[in-house]
């Protein structure tokens, strides 16, 4: 979604939805989270037109996900990866699920010059499947390692949203 903007959100709103949902989800005292069970299981009942596929190379190309409407496509790798625990698939999944609770039915505008950051549906995204994989309330006082292996996320995000909870 190049130069397409949404209402704004802040990092803390994202934090704030993520906790509503994992909420009505029953997942709050749950550190780590079974993605692929949440997108194939849970959310067929939650939307009534809701679609979940697995797309191979030749129709997603470069993506590793789309979120079309109602309907969320993951490429097979990543599905295969996110099946897997490897960490960056299961946050692309998660992705998803934010483009489909936040953007599906959202109205979109096209930017003139640079998207600013928070109307940019891609960030919210990203930052919105940091918070939900990665639950503030939880992580408090664990390390990196101990936040990757628990939730299921690379180092790299682990650190991430560790640094961004302290702030
Ligand atoms: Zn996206």
């Amino acid at each position: 979604m190049n130069n397409v903007e949404v209402a704004p959100r802040s990092r803390n709103d994202l934090a704030k939805l993520a906790y509503e949902i994992r909420n009505i989800l029953g997942l709050n005292d749950q550190l780590y989270v079974d993605v692929l069970h949440l997108v194939e299981n849970i959310l067929p009942n939650v939307f009534d037109d809701y679609c979940f596929e697995v797309c191979d190379k030749r129709e997603m190309g470069n993506n590793h996900g789309l979120t079309i409407n109602h309907t969320i496509k993951i490429r097979d790798d990543v599905y295969d990866g996110a099946a897997n625990y490897v960490g960056r698939d299961r946050l692309t999944v998660i992705h998803e699920f934010g483009h489909l609770i936040m953007h599906s039915d959202a109205p979109k505008a096209f930017a003139r010059g640079r998207v600013i950051t928070y109307k940019d549906p891609e960030w919210q995204a990203t930052a919105f499947a940091g918070e939900f994989l990665i639950p503030r309330h939880l992580v408090k006082n664990m390390s990196p390692d101990e936040v990757a292996i628990k939730c299921g996320v690379s180092f790299e995000a682990a650190n991430y949203q560790l640094m961004k909870i302290k702030r």
